[in-house]
């Protein structure tokens, strides 16, 4: 094979990744950033790895660690690999040994490996391998003792390299490590590891992550693992996540990349569109194979469509035509036109074969099988069949070896050879059943990790995006623009700060619509984003208000920056959104000064926007100094709600706070608004510039009853009603307000709390198809929250997680699984269990209440005399904002907890544990009914999850500011 002619790991199909240069004719390609993938060398050696040239894959490896004397030409110098880098070299080269053991019989861990090995010896004896058992290029000894040596130090590679991966801090090079560790093990036949550590490289893949080759790459080759793990549900959602990432590379505008990048990317897109249509065909297939013609038939049409692009956009001549060749064969005769496909097919198997890749001609022979068998030509079909079946075997390609197998079987049984039909027919179950015991492993294994995966990645990644994130643009939210703006003040940065509110937004929702609303939010923020430098901070604040943090900005530079982008936002053709009424923004800016704190400069620039509204819209008004004038006797006689008298006398020298830059434009359409708005009947706004040191206080003091009522803003909840306007006049700082009580003052506002109950659905008596269909229905109706089903079967919690992958949560204890964004925890809930027995139903309650949105502590087995934890730790008692204790035996437990907190309890009844005498929980509930606590209530009986959402409903209000 030429080595130009790299291809990726572990695809079935024979889809080939192409190296974009290969290593040798590239000196000055680092060895680092070629070991990477996607990186020349990374290509090359996994595709001589795939084709088993071990030899080749071992002469390029050998390359980079030295072991031989160097290519010329080969960039052998620099600095030693990364950690990174020798983490691939390390992966690779285990990959190799993998292999190796493959041939020879053994698995990684030098057991033998079912089929053909060598079982009748044993295990290794790994002890007598090693790292420095036999030395490289030494006469080994005999095959066994080789091949130990080869597990040895395929186990140490792969710890060196998993720990190397482990410690990056990139997630998605995590990820491409581990979906190529999943694959070295499935290599080796161990089902359940693979299965881990696609599970973990799943979990690493934020959706949020940036769109780059690496992704579509790690996508792609952990599609490919979850294929071979007979996942496929799974395997289609991240190929047609690798393929639309592919895609939108090659969508971009590609001013500033070379023709051999666009090239590269328009390959990627090629070659994602392939492996997705060849999952496609995959899945069709089953479905016919079950006598779904009807189902299978969309699979192959998104097949063909997805192998025309491919072919598109391949250049011709490129070796990758040939697999989407293949794959649109598969689709043209799963979808029924055999006869008219089999010359294609002949011609794509002898261009396969001359190809020295078996993976391809693997697939091709299987594709033209298939033609002449459902074509009526059953012995030209047998001898292809064959031949796929033996390449398939031969290879390691399960799959495909599978599909080869039922196709035979199929068509002796046809000509009705039941003697040649039934060999085929016992491997093809053999195959099935080795399948489906490794499913049912994988699936155990799934439960597990999967819960301590997804509450690490809720708790790192998730929560910290839903966090900081707003959901409708994707900007960074106001908790984030809060957060950041306090880090840049307190660490003596000036930045400048602008408000931006889109004018007459209302109008704009009823002309569009609410969607078309949305739409203009997601332009407008985009705009925005463009407008700004990189290192501007654009975003979303509430509502129809966006604010953007300019570091090391003045308040003149960010107001010419301002105006050009609302220029372009008053340009921008609106139309394409199907938004006919003018979109128009009106901008505050306010520079901080030393000493400034965030709500003094977001009043700041709230102010001047509410100015730049009140000046006819459409405009940008900046405000210059902040603080410099906090000496100066307030110009504004309108009542400050925290102003305290000023304290000093002012200082003349203090430059004056001023409004400048009233931008006012002619596109000014919007004079309905004038007629009821005071300055603006006044003819545009009037204070200018005021000069402080000359202007008492009570001069410019409009009377406020004249003032327009401006709506609240999400600005005004920093201060309680709508903010103080600093533009024209001066901001106070906040200070504490004069000792004078004249009536009692209003309770604080405090921040809303949102309805978040969840969906609850039950799973008992309800097939898994019920299920699905009624979160599905849950999903829809409110896409806000999630839908929660708790005591579903492990069919059932197994085909949420394929349907909504990325969106469950699932706790195997609790038998339940939320589907949705779960909300950001506020307040505690403790929930205490009386006794194993009672188990499942606080796994229930604490499950419903972390996903109804509070943290929950689980304290177990504190029923009757094991009490002492909680009197040893009374924090389980106190620091908590609601108690649920779960009893059934020990119902007594409830009143006793109430009597050591003065937290409310919840009290579950169980049915569990007490035989006939429990009356089915009966007398639980009693006992608890009875309590003569009185902060006590009490649930239904083994009902967790009511439990759960009504303490989760306490906490959250109890905690919340
Ligand atoms: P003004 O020029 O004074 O700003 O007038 P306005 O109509 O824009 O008034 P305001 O800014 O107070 O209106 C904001 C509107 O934005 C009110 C609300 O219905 C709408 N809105 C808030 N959030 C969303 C959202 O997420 N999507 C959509 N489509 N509309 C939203
Ligand atoms: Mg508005």
């Amino acid at each position: 094979m030429s080595l130009r002619r790299a291809r990726g790991a572990g695809v079935q199909t024979g889809v080939r990744r192409r190296a974009s240069a290969p290593v040798r004719d590239t000196a000055g390609t680092s060895r680092q950033a070629a070991l990477v993938p996607p990186g020349p060398l990374h290509l090359q050696v996994s595709s001589a790895l795939q084709n088993w040239q071990l030899d080749t894959a071992e002469a390029l490896l050998a390359e980079v660690d030295g072991d031989l004397p160097p290519t010329p030409g080969a960039d052998r110098g620099g600095a030693p690999l990364t950690s990174l880098a020798r983490a691939w070299a390390d992966t690779l080269r285990a990959e190799l040994l993998v292999r190796r053991l493959r041939l020879a019989g053994y698995s990684l861990l030098g057991e033998p490996l079912v089929e053909g090995g060598p079982e009748q010896d044993g295990p290794l004896d790994l002890h007598v391998g090693g790292r420095d058992a036999v030395p490289a290029g030494s006469p080994v000894r005999d095959g066994r003792s080789e091949s130990a040596t080869h597990a040895a130090l395929a186990i140490a590679l792969v710890r060196s390299a998993r720990a190397a991966f482990d410690a990056q801090d990139d997630d998605l090079q995590r990820a491409a490590g581990l979906a190529r560790h999943a694959r070295i093990e499935l290599l080796s036949r161990r089902v359940d590891a693979a299965m881990d550590e696609a599970v973990e490289a799943a979990s690493l893949l934020d959706p949020a992550l940036p769109v780059t080759p690496l992704l579509v790459h790690t996508l792609g080759s952990l599609a490919a693992v979850l294929a071979d793990l007979e996942l496929m549900p799974l395997a289609l959602d991240y190929q047609s996540r690798a393929a639309e990432a592919a895609a939108s590379i090659a969508d971009r505008p590609g001013d500033r990349v070379g023709d051999a990048e666009r090239q590269a990317a328009t390959a990627l897109a090629a070659e994602a569109a392939t492996r997705l249509a060849a999952l496609c065909t995959e899945v069709g297939e089953s479905l016919l194979d079950d006598g779904s013609a009807d189902a299978a038939a969309p699979h192959f049409a998104q097949a063909r469509v997805l192998a025309d692009r491919a072919l598109d956009q391949l250049p011709a001549g490129d070796p990758a035509v040939l697999d989407a060749q293949v794959v649109r064969g598969w689709a043209l005769v799963g979808g029924g036109e055999h006869a008219a496909n089999t010359a294609l097919l002949r011609g794509v198997v002898g261009a396969a074969a001359a190809s020295a890749d078996r993976a391809l001609l693997s697939s091709a022979e299987l594709g033209l099988g298939r033609a002449l068998r459902r074509s009526g030509e059953p012995r030209d079909a047998d001898d292809h069949l064959a031949a796929a079946l033996a390449l398939a075997t031969e290879h390691g390609l399960p799959r495909l070896r599978r599909a080869a197998l039922r196709e035979l079987c199929t068509l002796h049984a046809e000509l009705d050879d039941a003697a040649r039909a039934l060999p085929y027919l016992q491997a093809y179950l053999a195959d099935e059943l080795d399948r489906v015991d490794e499913r049912r492993t994988r699936w155990v294994e799934l439960f597990g990790r999967r819960k301590s995966l997804l509450e690490t990645e809720r708790a790192a990644g998730q929560l910290r995006r839903q966090a900081y994130e707003d959901a409708l643009t994707h900007l960074p939210n106001r908790r984030y623009a809060e957060a950041r703006l306090d880090g840049l003040l307190s660490s003596g940065a000036v930045p400048a700060l602008a408000v931006v509110d889109i004018d007459r937004f209302k109008a704009i929702n009823d002309a569009a619509g609410h969607p078309g609303g949305d739409a203009v939010l997601r332009a407008v923020g985009q705009l925005l984003v463009d407008g700004c430098r990189d290192t501007d901070e654009v975003c979303r604040w509430a509502g129809d208000e966006f604010v953007i943090l300019l570091p090391e900005t003045t308040a003149e530079q960010a107001e010419r920056a301002m105006e050009r982008i609302r220029r372009s936002i008053a340009a921008h053709d609106w139309s394409a959104l199907g938004v006919e009424v003018p979109v128009r923004i009106s901008v505050g800016i306010a520079q901080a000064a030393r000493g400034d704190d965030r709500r003094t400069l977001f009043a700041a620039a709230d102010g001047v926007l509410y100015d730049a509204k009140r000046a006819g819209r459409d405009r940008v008004v900046r405000l210059s100094g902040v603080t410099q004038t906090r000496e100066v006797a307030t110009l504004d006689a309108e009542p400050l709600d925290t102003a305290a008298p000023p304290t000093s006398v002012p200082d003349a020298a203090a430059p004056a706070v001023i409004m400048e830059g009233m931008s006012a434009s002619p596109l000014d359409d919007l004079t309905d608004d004038r007629a009821t708005d005071p300055a603006d009947a006044a003819g545009g706004f009037a204070p200018l510039l005021v000069e402080p040191a000359e202007a008492p206080a009570q001069a410019v003091v409009p009377d406020a009853e004249e003032r327009p009522v401006r709506p609240r803003t999400p600005l005004d909840e920093l201060f309680g009603g709508p903010a103080p306007r600093p533009a024209g006049r001066r901001v106070e700082p906040v200070a504490p307000a004069p000792p004078v009580v004249t009536a009692p003052a209003p309770p604080a506002p405090r921040e809303p709390v949102l309805a978040t109950g969840p969906d609850v659905i039950w799973g008992t008596g309800r097939s898994t198809e019920q299920v699905l269909a009624l979160v599905r229905e849950a999903r829809r109706e409110h896409p806000d929250h999630p839908a929660v089903v708790v005591r579903a079967s492990a069919d059932t919690l197994v085909a949420l997680a394929s349907e909504h992958d990325a969106y469950t949560t699932m706790d195997h204890a609790a038998m339940s699984a939320a589907v949705g964004p779960v909300p950001e925890p506020v307040g505690r809930v403790g929930v205490l269990c009386a006794s194993s027995g009672d188990t499942p139903v606080a796994a229930e309650a604490a499950f419903v209440a972390r996903v109804t949105g509070s943290e929950v502590v689980r304290v177990d087995d504190v029923g009757g005399s094991r009490l002492r934890p909680l009197l040893t730790d009374p924090s389980l008692l106190t620091d908590v904002d609601c108690l649920v204790v779960v009893a059934g035996l020990d119902a007594a437990l409830a009143s006793v907890v109430s009597g050591l907190t003065e937290v409310p309890v919840v009290a579950v009844p169980t049915s569990a544990g007490q035989g006939a005498s429990s009356f089915g929980g009966f007398s639980a509930l009693l006992t608890m009914l009875n309590s003569a606590a009185p902060g006590v209530v009490v649930s239904a009986i083994d009902n967790g999850w009511s439990a759960g959402v009504f303490a989760a409903r306490i906490a959250r209000r109890t905690a919340r500011p």
